[in-house]
């Protein structure tokens, strides 16, 4: 049994712990009508929803200006339109929020802690797109550095 197999079994029995978008909104802002956060450490954003490139891309440079003071997502008033529209992606994806670390009992065996437990105790969270068919996946669109 995978992963996510058993994330979706758990699921099913415990609804409570379904992902659903909505849930995202607290760890994001909305501009131009698009929820959006930076996700991780290396400038990826990601917004809720299916947007095309134009409107999402405002919405992502909104957030760098805001969050970081950048003049836009790439920090460039010269960057090319395209260059930067080339690196979205449209995927499924869920939000964890549960510890499901494969490596967790060893971690916690080995180190005394799970790496994944301690960042979601600080209230971070996951969004994982491994599993497009997942039955909690919606759809989100993806911005990587
Ligand atoms: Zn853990």
């Amino acid at each position: 049994m995978t992963t996510s197999d058993q994330a979706a079994k758990i699921n099913r029995a415990f609804p409570e712990l379904a992902s659903t978008p909505d849930q995202m909104k607290p760890f994001m802002q909305e501009h131009h009508g698009v929820w959006v956060c930076y996700i991780g450490e290396d400038g990826d954003v990601i917004a809720l929803g299916h947007h095309e490139p134009r409107r999402v891309l405002a919405a992502f440079n909104r957030i760098a200006r805001k969050e970081c003071g950048l003049v836009n997502l790439v920090d460039d008033r010269n960057a090319r339109y395209v260059e930067v529209a080339r690196e979205l992606h449209w995927r499924m994806a869920r939000l964890v929020t549960a510890c499901e670390a494969p490596e967790h009992d060893q971690d916690i065996e080995e180190r005394g802690y799970c790496y994944h437990c301690v960042s979601l105790k600080d209230g971070g969270f996951w969004v994982d797109w491994s599993d497009p068919e997942h039955p909690d996946a919606f759809p989100i669109t993806t911005w990587e550095a």
